[in-house]
């Protein structure tokens, strides 16, 4: 029996075929949850989530528009009755040095990852508070912990330090209320947003500070995001979780 048996669960930013999202998408599935996969393009999110069976649900939703975020919701409730479990993954990152970020681009990558998160967590919250069950897993990153990192320039390490304080804070608020909410902090994962941008050189640098000595693969970010939606991590909330291959060691 799966580890998410007759669970519903929401994943944003999961179209992507190579991404975290969507792996974790997968492996919710592949353990019994039904899935909503959302992200920007309706076709995009409707394809992935046929690809995960027929039972799964793909929504166009920006996570920056809180009443899309909203609307996507009351659609899944209308469908299913209940929400168990919601990543918000969907972020994007920029490789600038300080000086060189515009006012837009702060804004476009603070805003996928914190106010998406935000959002989406709002939309969810009332669902899981009556349940007096639920489970948040927000998608943070190395470059919040030890500032930057290849990718990510300074807006993108504040952006996922930002998401670090609202999960905890989120995590203290809504404990009493039986919804828990952890963060993952994934370091350099082979995914579209890091994968074939690298010379040799640079891949080398970057393999060498990571002690496990190779990139994570999306499915080790997968594997944690079900041990914080399943009833394993019962006990576990306001939590940050490092996918990292012991970068930070
Ligand atoms: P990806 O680019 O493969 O996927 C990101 C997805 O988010 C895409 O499908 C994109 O369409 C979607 N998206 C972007 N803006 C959106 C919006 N406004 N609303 C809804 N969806 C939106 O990226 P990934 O590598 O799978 O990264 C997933 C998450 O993990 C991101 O938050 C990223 O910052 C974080 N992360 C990734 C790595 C890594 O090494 N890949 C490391 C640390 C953290």
């Amino acid at each position: 029996m799966g580890l998410l048996e007759g669970r519903y669960a929401v994943v944003t930013g999961a179209a992507s075929a190579r991404g975290l999202g969507k792996a974790t998408a997968r492996l919710f599935a592949e353990h019994g949850a039904t899935v909503a996969i959302l992200d920007l393009d309706a076709a995009a999110a409707e394809a992935a989530a046929a690809d995960l069976g027929p039972t799964h649900v793909g929504l166009a939703c920006n996570v920056v528009d809180k009443a899309a975020c909203a609307a996507a919701v009351d659609s899944l409730m209308s469908r299913w009755g209940r929400i168990d479990i919601l990543v918000a993954n969907a972020g994007i990152t920029q490789p600038l040095k300080v000086m060189d970020i515009t006012p837009q681009d702060y804004d476009a990558v603070t805003d996928v990852s914190l106010r998406g998160t935000l959002y989406m967590s709002q939309a969810v919250i009332p669902h899981m508070r009556q349940n007096k069950a639920g489970s948040i897993i927000t998608m943070s990153s190395v470059s919040a912990q030890r500032g930057g990192g290849i990718f990510g320039g300074p807006h993108y390490s504040a952006a996922k330090a930002g998401v670090l304080g609202l999960t905890k804070a989120m995590a203290r608020e809504l404990a009493p209320d039986g919804v828990r909410v952890n963060a993952v902090c994934p370091g350099f994962i082979d995914t579209d947003i890091t994968g074939g941008k690298l010379t040799e050189d640079m891949l080398n640098t970057v393999l060498s500070g990571i002690p496990m000595g190779r990139a994570g693969a999306a499915i080790d970010v997968a594997g944690c995001c079900l041990f914080l939606a399943s009833d394993l991590s019962a006990y576990c909330t306001g939590t940050e979780v490092d996918v990292n291959g012991g970068s930070l060691i």
